[in-house]
């Protein structure tokens, strides 16, 4: 039987037992429990075979919330929540005592959002306690932004897979820390650079392996394909390489027109934000189809691209 489910009041029930439920949000799918309750803390760090270190986003239902378990908002921080939340942006705060460390990984910061999605809203308004959620993947796969994927993986571990359809940002939200009240992009994500800069004027990029060496996110190899994949600028000489083996092709938005490849095209009309949409479904697709090799092109370096590129380049071997 199928553990996608539309029902709410099942939701709050098996979060209120301190279980974990697969929510929805707007950039991929979340494996959620309470976040005061350390059996549901614990489960969500040994269902996904995540290490202890890396710590979880808690998931608001409203700005409003913040003041509860942050001690302290810089004034940038408060310009971006009203810009962009609910939205695909975590801010890492400095956290309240009554936030457990097993959430933070031991630091004095929290990472938190208000996510935008309808669905899961709704959940978090009906509970009197915020969800940690990170993605509903096992440690170092492909992000889930689709049910079926978290039925895929955790059929035999979870009671319910909140149905709320295609994540449709579909990638990770952007990171964003403070350092002397001043905010830095900590993870690229689904909000892009430019509108983050539209608000608080120019940011910095902290170096990846500098914020958080350890952080799977942050690992040179992540969010992989069982299929070994290529990232590359010319995929048709990389075509012309592999000949004789079974090909899957992840192109931005211009076929090769070759019918011997497997082929998925991001956007045809070129649209950043349907490939950041479609991304992990893509992979997902490819993952499937028992090939040899899945070659993805590089997108343009600018807006989402950016962010694209960076799961693209976790996903696979760069040449
Ligand atoms: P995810 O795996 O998408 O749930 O995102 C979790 C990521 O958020 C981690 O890998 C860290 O990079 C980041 N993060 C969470 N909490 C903190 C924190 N307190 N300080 C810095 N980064 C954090
Ligand atoms: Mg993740």
């Amino acid at each position: 039987m199928s553990i996608v489910s539309k029902d709410i009041q099942k939701a709050i029930t098996l979060l209120t037992n301190e279980e974990l439920v697969a929510i929805p949000t707007e950039t991929v799918y979340g494996l959620a429990g309470n976040i005061y309750s350390e059996k549901a803390v614990t489960r969500i760090f040994s269902t996904k075979k995540r290490p202890f270190f890396n710590p979880l986003i808690v998931h608001i239902s409203g700005g409003e919330v913040l003041k509860t378990i942050v001690s302290h908002i810089p004034e940038k921080a408060k310009l971006l929540a009203d810009a962009f939340w609910p939205g695909s942006m975590t801010l890492v705060l400095k956290k309240n005592d009554i936030i457990p460390d097993i959430i933070t990984a031991g630091k004095d910061t929290v990472a938190v959002r208000v996510p935008n999605h309808p669905v899961t809203l709704k959940l978090l308004k009906q509970l009197p306690f915020p969800l940690a959620a990170p993605s509903a993947n096992p440690f170092g796969c492909i992000s889930p932004t689709k049910p079926i994927h978290v039925e895929r993986y955790f059929k035999n571990d979870i009671q319910q897979v909140l149905e709320g359809g295609s994540c449709t940002n579909g990638i990770e939200s952007t990171i964003i820390g403070f350092e002397n009240n001043q905010p830095i992009i900590y993870r690229l994500g689904a909000l892009a650079i430019e509108d983050i800069e539209a608000v608080v004027g120019k940011v910095s990029i902290k170096n990846k392996k500098e914020h958080s060496p350890n952080a799977p996110g942050m690992l040179a190899r992540h969010y992989a394909p069982a299929t070994k994949t290529f990232l590359v600028e010319d995929i048709a000489s990389m075509v012309k390489s592999q000949l004789g083996k079974k090909i899957g092709l992840l192109v931005f938005k211009d076929s090769l027109h070759d019918p011997s490849l497997t082929e998925i095209i991001l956007s045809k009309k070129g649209s950043m934000h349907e490939a950041a949409s479609k991304l992990y479904d893509s992979l997902h697709e490819l993952d499937c189809k028992k090939l040899d090799v899945i070659i993805a092109e590089r997108l343009p370096d600018i807006g989402l691209g950016k962010s694209i590129n960076d799961r693209l380049q976790r996903a696979t071997f760069s040449i």
